[in-house]
């Protein structure tokens, strides 16, 4: 056995090395409760400076913005084309940048705010295109993609266990959301009929999430899922 940091060549009972000190692991000795395989990793966190980011990236989103009003203030001489493109920057912003002015982002606050603005922004589209399809389908599909989604991150950062639970249960409550969502396509864009295709998701999603509820409470079946994918 030889020391892997000076390369010394060491006696078998040895638990650290005579001439450079680092602890010696012997995988053919068995080694005592709660002794350490390795000494503590001791190197400091790298720093990020994530002022300095956050404010060049604010600066970014904002002369993007000016710039884009400013084009089109001076060919059409009025708002056009840029509120979208403005909306579409507050919606990356609130969803990239926001998160990074906290200084420990929680996923339960800044995942229902990146669907807000989702939401606000569709509101913008409806408003400015003179459509009239948000109430009846841009915010409730919004609106129950965007409890899926939080309930899902609340209950992974709350429980900390049970996780095919929770992604099988988000799989079944989505797929059973499907048909709800074609009928509102249906009733909101006239001239589409009710096809059924959404029993396609259906089936797919409420097997899936059936799937994981199995593993989850199939103990055997879910170790052999995990060394087949490595998990
Ligand atoms: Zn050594």
């Amino acid at each position: 056995m030889y020391c892997i940091n000076c390369g010394v060549k060491l006696a078998d009972t040895e638990k650290a090395c005579p001439l450079c000190g680092v602890v010696v692991f012997h995988p053919e000795l068995h080694q005592g409760e709660g002794e350490r395989l390795f000494p503590a990793n001791q190197a400091p966190a790298p720093q990020v400076n994530s002022r300095a980011i956050q404010i060049v990236l604010t600066t970014a989103f904002l002369m993007a913005a000016l710039i884009t009003a400013l084009c089109d203030l001076q060919i059409n001489k009025t708002v056009t084309w840029c509120g979208y493109v403005i909306g579409a920057l507050l919606v990356g912003y609130v969803m990239l940048v926001l998160p990074l002015w906290l200084r420990r982002p929680n996923p339960v606050v800044f995942v229902p705010c990146s669907f807000a603005a989702i939401g606000g922004y569709l509101l913008y589209i409806n408003l400015a295109s003179g459509g009239s399809w948000f109430l009846s389908f841009a915010f409730p599909v919004v609106g129950f993609i965007a409890l899926v989604v939080t309930a899902v991150v609340a209950l992974l950062r709350y429980l900390r266990r049970g996780r095919l639970y929770i992604f099988g249960g988000a799989a079944v409550a989505l797929g059973a959301f499907m048909p709800l969502m074609e009928y509102l396509m249906c009733f909101t864009f006239e001239p589409l009929r009710f096809a059924g295709w959404s029993w396609y998701p259906l089936i797919a999603l409420v097997l899936l999430g059936i799937m994981l509820i199995f593993l989850a409470l199939c103990r055997p079946a879910r170790e052999t899922m995990e060394r087949k994918f490595f998990l």
